[in-house]
């Protein structure tokens, strides 16, 4: 890590840390050992204590996996083992439902949207009083760059439990003339990629109305979702109101499949939705999905370029692109086209790939080894379907999954690397001359959960955002969220809406 510093340091140039253009009559090409060197800012994470194991959160307890069996999370950016888990079994998720049920029936859908609503924004401030703790583990879990979990997950998670605090006795304003009613039992299977941040997805709506939860975090990150639980537990919440059941896909399939669960709230890949849509078919409850992405971010020659340039970094380097509604196909005007890519890559070669605990790193570990291979088979996929690659020219630590961000061009609309959901740092790249073949190639997809338009002008913004089919369209910006603000895909990036008051819809019977 800080070898990768060291070595892309020039003494005199970097003096005033601005980057020297070699060519005099363009922008076009930098020197970039010539970039500013930063020295290591690691967050400490001596104050917090992570266990050997973990056990299921059941009932206002934690209690053993009724088999003992148990499975390892890794901190991807050193390989190590972090600790072990409960792998939960169906006797584990029968327990979970059980629990939630009798929670449901005696206690939370007959407390008043008032009382209920007393207990979530207690779990938001304490959230917010813990945010240092949970941001440090997310980023040792999950890989992610410390600035990150802390100034964006973790802020998020708590600004949902108060938004839906908020809501909980003010049910019957949001469904006017309707009598709202909870649903039951809600199994809630989350991804690995917003650990903390899909669980309050999913469990800040779900108590708001009155409903109870079985969640079961993703097998490389459940560690933050088990923090969740102390927190639960320190709050008061009555017992049996949140269920926390760890293990892969095997037990988020009993959740699924349990005949007790009335609504199935899942986020993840679309592979698994489809068989999680097919295993509810022909049953009466209630889903959500919400799946995978290939944003298309549109970039017009009348945008303001460098704001652009930084847009599309946010757009697909945040989170090492492990982003469902990341802007992983870029198309940009032809006429601006080499000068914007050119801009693009002189900031990729400022992008610091490293520690995620640094709070210098831009760029954290890739999630897990599995997803570091599927990276590397899409980077080797490019090259075989004659696009061009192009990565900066960073080192990366010894240890640890990592990927340098990287961008294809000379790409076309059939290659698989332009089609498929890579979910990491990796960007396609296309040219368009018409706002009508920017929509073609955009819409040209089987995903449509996000896109982005970056220009200056209204009307285009109008124009052309109306016609991209896509849940979610940023415009001048990227990978913005909002708990007021309804997030969700057409095709196959999923069924539903999550987020803001169309939030609230999925988790209540309308009487
Ligand atoms: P994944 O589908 O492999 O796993 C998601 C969760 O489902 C995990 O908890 C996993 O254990 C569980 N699971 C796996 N098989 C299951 C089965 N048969 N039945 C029930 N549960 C099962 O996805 P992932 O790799 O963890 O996450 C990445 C995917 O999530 C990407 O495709 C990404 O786009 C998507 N995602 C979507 C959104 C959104 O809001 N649309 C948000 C974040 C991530």
């Amino acid at each position: 890590m800080s070898d990768q510093k060291t070595k892309s340091t020039k003494t005199e140039e970097k003096a005033n840390g601005i980057p020297k253009p070699t060519s005099p009559n363009s922008d076009l090409k930098l020197d970039y050992s010539s970039f500013w060197n930063y020295s290591d800012a690691p967050e400490s994470s001596d104050k917090v204590v992570i266990e050997d194991t973990y056990n299921h959160f059941i009932n206002g307890e934690f209690v053993e996996p009724e088999k003992g069996r148990r499975f390892a999370s890794v901190n991807p950016a050193t390989e190590e083992v972090l600790s072990q888990f409960a792998e939960g079994t169906s006797e584990d998720v029968d327990k979970a439902v059980k629990a939630a049920r009798k929670a449901y029936k005696n206690v939370w859908s007959k407390m008043p949207g008032r009382e209920r609503g007393k207990y979530i924004f207690r779990i938001a401030r304490m959230i917010q009083e813990r945010s240092r703790e949970l941001a440090i583990i997310e980023s040792m879990d999950g890989g992610k760059p410390i600035r990150e979990s802390r100034d964006v997950d973790i802020p998020l998670v708590a600004a949902h439990f108060f938004y839906y605090a908020g809501w909980a006795d003010k049910l019957e304003y949001a469904f006017p003339g309707r009598k709202p009613e909870p649903l039951g039992v809600c199994g809630q299977i989350i991804p690995w990629n917003f650990p903390m941040l899909m669980l309050a997805w999913k469990i800040a709506p779900a108590l708001a109305t009155g409903n109870t939860v079985v969640l079961k975090p993703a097998e490389t990150t459940p560690l933050t979702a088990l923090r969740f639980a102390e927190i639960c537990r320190d709050a008061g919440l009555p017992d049996g109101v949140v269920n926390i059941v760890t293990g892969a896909g095997q037990t988020g399939s009993e959740i699924v499949n349990h005949p007790d669960v009335n609504k199935v709230a899942f986020t993840g890949s679309t592979q698994v939705g489809k068989i999680i849509q097919k295993s509810l078919a022909g049953t009466d409850k209630k889903f959500t999905l919400e799946l995978g992405g290939k944003g298309a971010n549109i970039i017009f020659e009348d945008a303001s370029i460098d704001q652009a340039v930084e847009g599309v970094v946010n757009a697909i380097f945040f989170n090492q692109g492990h982003v469902c509604c990341a802007g992983s196909r870029l198309i940009v005007q032809e006429g601006i086209s080499d000068r914007f890519i050119q801009k693009l890559k002189d900031r990729m070669e400022t992008l610091i790939v490293g520690d995620p605990l640094d709070k210098n790193t831009d760029i954290g570990a890739i999630n897990s080894k599995e997803q570091y291979e599927r990276i590397k088979t899409y980077l080797d996929l490019g090259g075989k379907e004659g696009a061009v690659m192009h990565q900066s020219s960073c080192d990366l630590p010894q240890n640890g999954y990592f990927c340098r961000p990287t961008i294809f061009t000379n790409v076309s609309q059939s290659n698989r690397i332009v089609q498929e959901e890579i979910f990491g740092p990796v960007l396609t790249i296309q040219t368009f001359r018409t706002p009508d073949e920017a929509v073609q190639k955009a819409n040209n997809s089987p995903y449509g959960l996000s896109g982005g338009i970056w220009t200056d002008k209204g009307s285009k913004i109008f124009n052309t955002g109306q016609q991209v089919r896509a849940g979610v369209m940023w415009t001048n910006t990227f990978n913005k969220f909002d708990p007021t603000s309804p997030f969700g895909g057409y095709k196959e990036s999923g069924v539903g809406r999550e987020g803001g008051l169309h939030g609230l819809y999925p988790y209540v019977n309308l009487v």
